[in-house]
């Protein structure tokens, strides 16, 4: 890798079924997108920031309110200062708020972020973000005029690119709303590097999906679970044909994709002392 301009780091945690990324600009600022489970925002997101040498958290983004990519941030909000959170507009049916135990932890989350000060950015629609010389934010939705019908189609989507290499974080998207970001973005959605949808659940991840994203890496953040078999084989198999290299956080550990604007590298790391191992 050619050692011009500064790097960015993206850090998919192992943090059993749930998400937890960690990008560092190339300014060393820290972004945090999701952060796991309750139980993993502490033994898991909390000691790896800490281990890291993170000591402020600059915008903390929650992809969806699912206690999986939620929960953790109780921790995190009581360990780190944030500067600023950004989450999508929820737009979902009346009948998705009636799943009480998903909803009571995010109501948990933003108290604390009220209690705190924290100021909130909601998100709907396209924008685009120039953050840097080399980098760069398009956020592609929820979008503004949509209604979903289930809480994981509303999830943040956005496209990180730093020089020429870009990376598509799609929260638990399904095939519904892959397919509309797919009508109306097209190739904009190609990206070098994919956290694949869902943890890797046969309910996304469409071929129709992957053939515009074209990803050459696809990141699985997945952990045991006896509720689903994560991932699907038959979504591994998906990339696999479409010669993506498949990563996965419960078998790789935490994976870190460094780019230098040009190309990129990935880094597995074990990280078993912090791992949590889901038991639902
Ligand atoms: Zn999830």
């Amino acid at each position: 890798m050619s050692s011009s301009g500064g790097r960015l780091e993206m850090v998919f945690l192992d943090c059993g079924k749930g998400d937890a990324v960690l990008m560092r600009t190339p300014g060393n600022k820290c972004v945090l997108l999701d952060a796991g489970k309750p139980e993993a925002g502490k033994k898991s997101v909390v000691p790896f920031l800490q281990q890291t040498g993170v000591n402020k958290i600059d915008v903390a983004v929650f992809s969806h309110p699912h206690q999986d990519h939620v929960g953790g941030f109780l921790s995190v909000l009581d360990t780190f200062e944030v500067g600023l959170i950004m989450r999508g507009e929820t737009n979902v049916h009346p009948s998705q708020k009636q799943q009480l135990s998903e909803w009571e932890v995010y109501d948990q989350v933003l108290e604390k972020v009220q209690s705190k000060g924290i100021p909130i950015v909601i998100i709907e629609g396209r924008n685009d973000m120039v953050l840097g010389p080399q980098l760069e934010v398009v956020i592609f939705g929820p979008f503004k005029d949509q209604l979903w019908g289930n809480v994981n189609d509303s999830s943040l989507v956005f496209q990180v690119r730093h020089g020429k290499v870009r990376f598509l974080l799609t929260g638990d998207i399904g095939k519904t709303s892959e397919k509309c970001y797919v009508e109306r973005y097209q190739y904009d959605l190609k990206s070098h590097v994919l956290k694949v949808p869902h943890h890797g659940l046969n309910d996304a991840s469409s071929l129709f999906f992957i053939r515009h994203v074209q990803p050459e890496t696809a990141v699985i953040s997945c952990g045991y679970s006896t509720l689903y078999k994560t991932p699907s084989e038959a979504v591994v198999e998906r990339y696999e044909k479409e010669n993506t290299r498949v990563l996965r956080t419960d078998r790789d550990g935490n994976v870190t994709i460094v780019s230098d604007g040009e190309t990129y590298e990935v880094v597995k790391q074990q990280n078993k002392e912090n791992t949590v191992r889901d038991r639902q």
